[in-house]
């Protein structure tokens, strides 16, 4: 996340994620569900503006590219009042903070929704951080991580920098070094995928798989094991409630990838490659085989 600041606004870059490894180890008694997850931020982002106001109200527009909005399920969609995890976050804050919620902001939302990229998570976390700074609040980091928590799982991955071993529903964070940079290609379907429908659709792991091999293959650059490696168990879930899971494994197949998967809880997939000339060269061969939205990307802050 980058953040850019003036005496009287702060215009913050945040990043899209991708899961490398997906582990679900159990249903907890909260409802929520106990992971163990890679995630690495990719270098696709939204853009946050924000400016503290003296009207008491919260404000906020957004300026969505074409491919951010897909069919399916309300999920989908991009909500603009006070559904949106932004304006959600910024009155989160100046609630805690006991201060009057008041300000302007606008959302240039370019990560595609309900793509299993965490868009939404990553708009929280940058409207925390945007907030904090534009009213002057100075929290620390560990402050915030509390608020980031509540607001959704993914969120607390978007305070820090870099990939991370994500455990608990998402929010005990382990920084994940030494992986180098890695490039990608991905691809958000037409069709996006709620979250909470493919957790309901997945049975947990018997026999959990590890993630120890794959941290170490990309550590070595054994690009074979790490390839094998990259797993996702929500994956067969996604598959089974929508076509396109198996459309897009078929056309990721075919383009010699290192490995690829789902991302998250779909709908987006994404193939790892061996460098910025493959990953540009795959996302012109996807470009024209009509899947959706394709990015050439690699692991960004
Ligand atoms: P995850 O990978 O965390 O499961 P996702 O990428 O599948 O998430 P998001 O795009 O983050 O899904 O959207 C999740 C839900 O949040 C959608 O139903 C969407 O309507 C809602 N939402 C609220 N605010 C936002 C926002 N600023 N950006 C995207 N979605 C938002």
């Amino acid at each position: 996340m980058d953040v850019q600041r003036t005496p009287s606004t702060v215009l913050v870059r945040t990043p899209a994620k991708l899961n490398l490894f997906l582990e679900v180890l159990g249903k907890r008694t909260d409802g929520f569900h106990e992971l163990e997850t890679l995630m690495t931020p990719v270098n696709l982002y939204d853009l946050l503006w924000f400016a503290p106001a003296d009207t008491g109200d919260i404000e906020l527009t957004c300026e969505r590219f074409p491919s951010v909005e897909r069919s399916g399920e309300e999920a989908s969609r991009l909500p603009e009042g006070s559904d949106n995890l932004v304006v959600r976050a910024v009155r989160l804050l100046a609630e805690r903070a006991g201060i009057w919620a008041s300000a302007r902001m606008k959302l240039w939302k370019r990560i595609p929704v309900a793509a299993g990229m965490a868009g939404g998570s990553s708009d929280a976390a940058a409207a925390l951080v945007a907030a904090n700074a534009g009213w002057r609040l100075d929290w620390s980091r560990e402050q915030l991580l509390p608020l980031a928590a509540e607001l959704g799982s993914d969120v607390p991955f978007f305070l820090g920098r870099g990939p991370a071993v994500c455990r608990g529903r998402g929010e005990r964070i382990e920084p994940a070094s030494g992986l180098g940079i890695l490039h990608f290609v991905v691809v958000a379907p037409p069709v996006g995928l709620s979250t909470a429908a493919v957790f309901r659709a997945c049975r947990p792991a018997e026999h959990p798989q590890p993630l120890a091999p794959l941290l170490e293959a990309l550590r070595t650059g054994d690009a074979a094991t790490a390839g094998e490696r990259l797993f996702n168990r929500l994956e067969p879930a996604a598959a089974e409630l929508t076509p396109w899971i198996e459309r897009l494994r078929r056309e990721f197949a075919d383009g010699e990838f290192v490995g690829h998967r789902m991302s998250g809880s779909g709908s987006s997939y994404f193939g790892l490659c061996r460098n910025l000339g493959h990953a540009q060269r795959a996302a012109s061969r996807l470009r024209g085989r009509g899947v959706g939205q394709v990015y050439a990307v690699r692991t960004a802050c």
